[in-house]
């Protein structure tokens, strides 16, 4: 396979160039592979499944971990849902349950986050100091009438909170609940969903054809990758794959590796 025509680069940035946010321990291989494309003056990006932090919040972690590249070039699931939003109603008053870093990127995007209504959208992001007042009160908006999205899709996923390693019930189960509560059905905004792959690369000014989605999960990044219409890399990690819904979307990378070092010599 040759490689060397890809202009554009995307990262998954969990299990795939770091442990995950939380514990932002570089994979050695990934930061390999990452310096032979700067090297080769390749564009770096970055689309994160990620909600609970932001895109800069994110970019902070991944540079920390020596990963160098534009916070205009990170992505999270928060930052793909305010633009899903904003695409569709610019401005419009959105309840955000979620730690902080899906707020910021709705509040980036020029959207009015509010507690109070009227509420035009309701997004769930996972939030590990939830409360009922809020996810009662999140039901109730949705009832009236406000479209629901989940950021991002995972029913749960491995992390630290307050200063506790665990096992948290992710985005998905707490939609689960409002789906079930007013019988409406969430959008699911993040990867594997393809309007999401393809605004990203469209937003940095390339051709899915010129571009690769690398990632570590063929029902995110694979799937996702595969529906816009990219080259897909996906990269064998033994373990931290996160439960994502794929539907019906092709789940097989064009290359499959045991190191993203065998990536370097394609290029
Ligand atoms: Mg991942």
């Amino acid at each position: 396979m040759d490689l060397s025509k890809k202009t554009l680069w995307v990262f998954d940035v969990d299990n795939t160039m770091i442990l995950d946010v939380e514990h932002p321990t570089p994979f050695e291989d990934a930061m390999k592979l990452w310096q032979a494309l700067l090297e080769k003056g390749a564009t770096l990006a970055i689309l994160t499944n990620v909600g609970r932090l932001s895109s800069r919040q994110v970019h902070q972690a991944v540079k920390k971990a020596g990963f160098d590249l534009p916070l205009e070039n990170v992505y999270t699931a928060g930052a793909a849902a305010a633009a899903f939003v904003h695409n569709r109603s610019p401005g419009a008053r959105c309840f955000v349950i979620g730690e902080g870093g899906a707020q910021e990127d709705f509040i980036a995007r020029g959207l009015d986050v509010t507690s109070n209504p009227p509420i035009d959208y309701v997004a769930i992001g996972a939030d590990r100091g939830m409360t009922f007042h809020e996810l009662n009160f999140a039901t109730k908006m949705v009832k009236n009438g406000a479209p629901l999205i989940c950021i991002s899709g995972s029913r749960d996923y491995p992390g630290i909170y307050l200063g506790q390693e665990d096992m948290f019930i992710g985005e998905r189960s707490i939609v689960a609940a409002i789906e079930h509560a007013t019988g409406c059905k969430a959008i699911t905004v993040g990867k594997p969903l393809p309007e999401i792959v393809e605004e990203t690369v469209k937003i940095l000014g390339f051709k899915v054809s010129d571009s690769v989605m690398v990632g570590d999960n063929p029902r995110s990044d694979i799937a996702g990758g595969n529906a816009a219409g990219m080259t897909t890399i996906l990269v064998h990690r033994d373990d931290n794959i996160i439960d994502f819904e794929s539907g019906d979307l092709d789940t097989t990378p064009s290359l499959k590796v045991q190191s993203l070092e065998e990536v370097i010599e394609l290029l």
